[in-house]
């Protein structure tokens, strides 16, 4: 029986391609981060979203996960693995209401670009059904793309600029409340997913810290320290980098938490 189901009004041709692609995504959740989620293992049910937002429910849980999508039927693959990756990452990272923040967020963007490169890589050696091997690079064009689009929205001409804006400009735009779930506040977290990318690549072998991140996040406000203990030892260098990164960020939100209510639809959703 597989672990995940694409259901609801979707091309009987188009559900068979497509939930293999979704199977490759759920792959490299089990491979990469944790063979099961926080929450544990259930059925995972893909459909389309009934509003046209992406989103991880908590509606039905304890029995299945739900994952709403916005490009089904479509057969864009690189949307398919970029939406399913960010809504799996809020599974992993724990689809409770109120564990999100604007760094699950950031978390969960880099999870998607790191399952474009994934899919990308994985295209090339094993094609299947839907796509033949040529289609691997697109993962890759759209990954690139991604960041290159965010970066110039935001004033930066190059990618490079990135670790500077983290240090510098990104503590002011939380301060100001700007980094909540508009579409700015979307951007500004792709670019901490850049780094938040970098790091995961650096340390390949403890993504599965991102299971305690739930745990360490309440009211919107991820807590790096009490993250660091919740891990296991060979995955702290890679929170310790990340709380390098952000601890900037994560000590102006603490100071502003009720200047941004509702930034997170985190009651009967996670996110998107
Ligand atoms: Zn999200």
């Amino acid at each position: 029986m597989s672990l995940i189901r694409l259901v609801g009004s979707v091309d009987t041709e188009h559900k068979k391609k497509e939930s293999a692609a979704c199977r490759d995504v759920l792959g490299f959740y089990q491979k990469n981060v944790s063979p099961d989620p926080p929450l544990g293992r259930k059925r995972v049910f893909v459909q389309p979203a009934p509003d046209g937002i992406p989103r991880a429910c908590v509606d039905g849980l304890p029995g299945r996960y739900i994952i709403n999508l916005n490009c089904l039927n479509t057969l864009r693959y690189c949307q398919l693995v970029y939406q399913l990756g960010h809504e799996l990452g809020h599974v992993w990272c724990d689809p409770s209401p109120g564990k999100s923040s604007w760094f699950v967020e950031s978390v969960c963007a880099a999870m998607a670009r790191l399952a474009l490169t994934y899919m990308g890589k994985r295209w090339r050696k094993h094609p299947t059904v839907y796509k033949g091997r040529g289609y691997a690079k697109e993962f890759l064009k759209y990954h690139d793309d991604g960041i290159r689009k965010s970066a110039n929205e935001v004033g930066l001409e190059q990618e490079g600029d990135v670790q500077g804006w983290v240090q510098e400009e990104l503590p002011c735009i939380i301060q100001r409340g700007e980094i909540g779930a508009d579409d700015l506040g979307r951007k500004y977290q792709l670019l901490c997913a850049v780094l938040i990318e970098r790091s995961f690549t650096a340390h390949a072998r403890s993504w599965g810290a991102i299971c305690k991140l739930g745990v360490a996040t309440r009211n919107e406000r991820t807590d790096f320290a009490k993250w660091k203990q919740l891990v296991a030892a060979h995955e702290s260098p890679l929170v310790e980098q990340l709380s390098i990164c952000f601890a900037g960020p994560a000590k102006a939100e603490q100071g502003h938490p009720r200047d941004r209510p509702g930034a997170f639809p985190a009651e009967s959703g996670i996110g998107t």
